[in-house]
């Protein structure tokens, strides 16, 4: 039997997308091996958002040079947002690898193994991995925004949405392998439409999907949170209250110049929106880009503090080479270590006061172990007694210790 080692970096989405790759490769006999010894082709599935993600993955594949090696017959799968970038330069510097296939031509994924020739042509329908209780399910790829940092756009292309039939049945796939919680992925995931079908309609179908508890998605962009949507979700228990919503900036001359389509009072809007029907709301921020004044940065910093995050993850600005922003000047390297130490010290603690407040509240936790879980929120919960994997417990929160919540029940 032919063994395939699947090699990861990058976002949840890239996760799907592996999962989705390695589909074709079982529908040509090849099954799953965690351990690249044993393997005859290997899947390097990349990411190219930060430029140390994408010299992991090349270097990754430099290092199967010796791997190939020793057997020749071995297969070398070069896939997803580098190799989309990378493109022939590449293929010329490893000329041992076999396939490539970017990010824009995962469609065509089975097209680039049958023209390879090194496959024999697909028989049984593929099995994607057992999900475990998170199944994962891409519903649109590419972006139509063109932040200036960014290279997503170039490497994925402009908005492509799923039919709204193939997601409602990969979700029923996933849930009758076992999943009891579909994660709904797009780089842009909120702004899906299928025809008539909005990104509200199918969050509230998935939910009726039979075995599926509850529905989570990221990432979303702050302008497709519409009254409109808020409206439709906000009787569905099931769609989680949590949201991964990255602000980047809290200066609204550095938000237009990150080309972000918003400002900073629309998105403290959308916050206090998405907090009134219940949302706990996490964001990722960039300190120093290149025009960020001090005052720039006050304001990110004011930000945080009105909008009450659950969480913040904060990042040095660093530029990717193709984007416009790469052609500005840099900030002086010590003001970036200066202003994102002062960050990081205003975010921490964010979490355990989020935690403080939920205590003698009653939460629905979906366990991950016997006695642990998330609750639709995304509070990590313990429980007092033991459970099966899976099950959803109703309980009441007793106390709070950093970011655990531990339950009556
Ligand atoms: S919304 Fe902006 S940051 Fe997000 S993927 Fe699109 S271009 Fe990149």
């Amino acid at each position: 039997m032919t063994k395939v080692f699947i090699q990861t970096y990058g976002c949840q989405m890239n996760v799907a997308d592996s999962d989705e790759m390695f589909t074709h490769l079982a529908a040509r006999g090849a099954e799953y091996t965690d351990q690249l010894d044993e393997a005859d082709i290997v899947l390097v599935n990349t990411c190219t958002v930060r430029d140390h993600a994408e010299h992991r993955a090349v270097s990754f594949l430099g290092r199967l040079a010796a791997w190939k090696k020793e057997r020749p017959h071995r297969v070398i799968i070069f896939a997803g947002c580098a190799a989309e970038r990378l493109g022939a330069e590449i293929q010329k510097k490893y000329p041992f690898l076999d396939i490539l296939s970017g990010a824009k031509d995962i469609e065509h994924f089975s097209d680039r193994l049958d023209a390879s020739g090194l496959f024999a042509a697909p028989g049984r329908a593929g099995e994607a991995p057992a999900p475990g209780l998170t199944g994962y399910v891409t519903i649109m790829r590419g972006c139509d925004f063109a932040c200036s940092y960014c290279i997503v756009p170039s490497v994925r292309g402009p908005v492509k949405c799923l039919p709204a039939e193939n997601i409602l049945k990969e979700a029923a796939q996933k849930a009758a392998a076992g999943a009891k919680e579909i994660m709904l992925l797009g780089q842009t995931v909120n702004a899906y439409r299928d025809g008539q079908t909005s990104f509200a309609d199918l969050l509230n179908r998935v939910s009726e999907v039979p075995g599926v508890e509850r529905v989570r998605f990221t990432s979303p962009h702050p302008i497709y949170f519409t009254p409109a949507f808020l409206e439709a979700v906000k009787n569905n228990p099931k769609i989680a209250r949590n949201v991964h919503l990255p602000v980047q900036s809290g200066s609204t001359k550095v938000l237009q110049e990150m080309k972000r389509g918003y400002t900073r009072e629309i998105f403290l809007d959308k916050v206090r929106a998405l907090k009134a029907c219940g949302f706990t709301i996490s964001t990722d921020i960039i300190v120093g880009f290149p025009t960020e004044t001090e005052e720039d940065f006050r304001q990110t910093l004011s930000l945080v503090d009105e909008a009450e995050f659950f969480a913040a993850y904060c990042f040095k600005y660093s530029p990717r080479r193709g984007t416009p922003a790469a052609q500005m000047k840099l900030l002086d390297k010590k003001v970036l270590e200066e202003r994102l130490d002062i960050l990081l010290n205003r975010v921490r603690g964010l979490s355990d006061a989020a935690y403080q407040t939920q205590v003698g509240t009653v939460k629905e936790v979906l366990l991950e172990s016997e006695n642990k879980g998330r609750s639709s929120e995304n509070f990590w919960v313990k429980t007092h007694k033991s459970y099966p994997v899976g099950s959803i417990v109703r309980t009441e929160i007793e106390k709070a210790d950093g970011t655990l919540l531990f339950a009556r029940d």
